[in-house]
């Protein structure tokens, strides 16, 4: 399998791909066609381990790795998770259902694909004979920073460094982070919000003369961000084990359409989704679920993505993003792939932060898409409202879905459709606003906020968010947007 450029020009493998993370012309890799999975294999797969099922599909579009050995990653992938099943779908109601993304090693979503990445990335390097060190550069709204910390700790040949926005994410997530352990990993704190972070990684990406500097010093350059094709891919796979597992416990007919509400930010899990439709999985629609920072939601109802409004900081920081990466992917997709178009479009979006596409684009993508939002209030009337009715805890981020969801039942109250509410966090993972939402009680310290929501839920206690409390800080630096790449060349010449 090919992949090209969003943005024109280049051709090049699911291995180089993986390994340059960005094409050189800033565009996003995509896969030149989607492969599609027969109802035959869906068959096949019912009685498939998760890890058998992801070398399936991934293996359609990295065609050039081994299939064994790429089972073998992934069996070593999940089985770093704390369930045995790392991707639980947990029913709630009639015709609703919770896929749970987060019982990998750093309690988010991000470890679906960041258990995977550091194997993807090295056959990667090896299938392409570079010989160079890499270097992987993250910018984190704050899952993905410790996720791909925990993937890439003491991964040899690798050095990665973290950068997030100082006041844009959780204690627990900023703690989760700076006590991270391992040789060859470093985190520094930017002045800024996540837009800041991710403009000045991409920067780095984008800098010939950087490029040169690092190569100088033995290193090329890759991204852990969802921007990666490697983040996307081993994504696609929970939608179809999802399904399968509809399939398999009799809950739907194989063949029967589903929908999925999925807590978004910069696109890429919901990007997943999209893909998974385009192979072939049966899904009618994807509801694209935002918190205030909707800018998501205006553009699937206007056709016009305008990112010129004010940021606020919510209770789901993940989701704290206006400008969404992996959408050029989409509307890639919807200009019939016109590179030149996307390219316009992404240019008007740095210079202008705004572009609009056609009323006949936005017709198509209404036919699959559609989004909503929740309020600071209404996440926590969600996840009370849920817990209260079902007994079940949700995280913020997911009440975001959760609430896209039930918007949608009340607006087609005939609507027999399952759906699917896709889970993206641990609820201990922001304790203090859970628990602030099932009881309203309010605490300041993480911990006694973990303490307590064990008490009101009896929910289990992940062992690594509990273990933080006595680890100590060994990150603590932090620099100003334009001083990034100063700190990255400071870290590759440290030994
Ligand atoms: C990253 C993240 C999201 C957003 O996912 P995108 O792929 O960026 O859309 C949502 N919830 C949580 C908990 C996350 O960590």
């Amino acid at each position: 399998m090919q992949f090209i450029s969003t943005r024109g020009g280049e051709k090049v493998s699911g291995a180089r791909a993986i390994v340059q993370g960005l094409a050189q012309n800033g565009g996003l890799f995509v896969p030149q066609t989607f492969p599609p999975v027969s109802p035959q294999e869906l068959e096949d797969m019912l009685s498939m381990s998760y890890a058998e099922r992801a070398a399936k599909i991934l293996i359609k579009y990295l065609d050039e790795y081994d299939e064994k050995e790429l089972l073998a990653a992934c069996e070593a992938a999940y089985s770093r998770f704390e369930d045995p099943d790392p991707a639980p779908l947990v029913k709630i109601d009639d015709g609703i259902y919770i896929l749970e993304l987060f019982h990998g090693p750093t309690c988010a979503f991000k470890d679906m694909a960041l258990t995977l990445l550091p194997y993807l990335l090295k056959k990667g390097c090896e299938i392409c004979g570079i010989k160079e060190k890499i270097l992987i550069l993250t910018a984190t709204s704050g899952d993905t920073g410790k996720a791909a910390l925990e993937g890439f700790k003491d991964a040899e040949g690798v050095k990665i460094m973290v950068f997030y926005p100082n006041d844009g994410v959780s204690k627990m997530q900023k703690l989760q982070m700076c006590t991270q352990d391992g040789d060859n990993l470093n985190v520094v704190a930017v002045k800024g919000n996540f837009d800041d972070c991710q403009t000045g990684v991409k920067n780095i990406f984008n800098s010939p003369a950087c490029a040169q500097e690092l190569k100088q010093k033995g290193y090329v350059l890759s991204s852990a961000n969802s921007i990666n094709f490697g983040r996307l891919a081993p994504q696609i796979v929970y939608y179809f084990s999802a399904y399968l597992d509809l399939v398999s416990s009799g809950q739907i007919q194989m063949g029967e359409e589903i929908d999925f509400s999925v807590p978004t930010g910069n696109f890429g899990n919901i990007l997943a989704a999209y893909y998974a439709k385009r192979m072939g999985l049966p899904v009618r629609r994807l509801h694209c679920a935002s918190n205030m920072n909707n800018v998501l939601t205006d553009f699937f109802k206007s056709g016009e993505y305008d990112a010129r409004r004010e940021f606020y900081k919510t209770t789901s920081p993940s989701m704290d993003i206006l400008i969404s990466s992996n959408l050029e992917r989409l509307i890639f997709e919807f200009s019939g792939r016109d590179a030149a178009v996307t390219a316009e479009r992404m240019k008007s979006l740095k210079e202008n932060r705004d572009y609009k596409i056609s009323p006949e684009e936005l017709k198509e993508i209404g036919k699959i898409f559609d989004g909503g939002f929740a309020d600071e209030d209404e996440v926590v009337e969600t996840v009370y409202d849920v817990f209260c009715d079902t007994g079940y805890t949700m995280d913020t981020h997911t009440g975001c879905a959760m609430k896209v969801a039930i918007d949608w039942f009340e607006k087609n109250k005939k609507d027999t459709t399952n759906m699917i509410v896709v889970s993206t966090a641990n609820p201990y993972k922001f304790p203090q606003d859970v628990l602030y939402a099932v009881t309203g009680n309010d605490v300041r310290d993480s911990f006694k906020g973990i303490k307590r929501l064990h008490a009101a839920t009896a929910m289990k206690v992940p062992k690594s968010l509990a273990g933080l409390r006595d680890k100590p800080v060994r990150f603590s630096s932090q620099v100003t947007a334009d001083k990034m790449f100063l700190s990255v060349l400071d870290f590759v010449s440290q030994k």
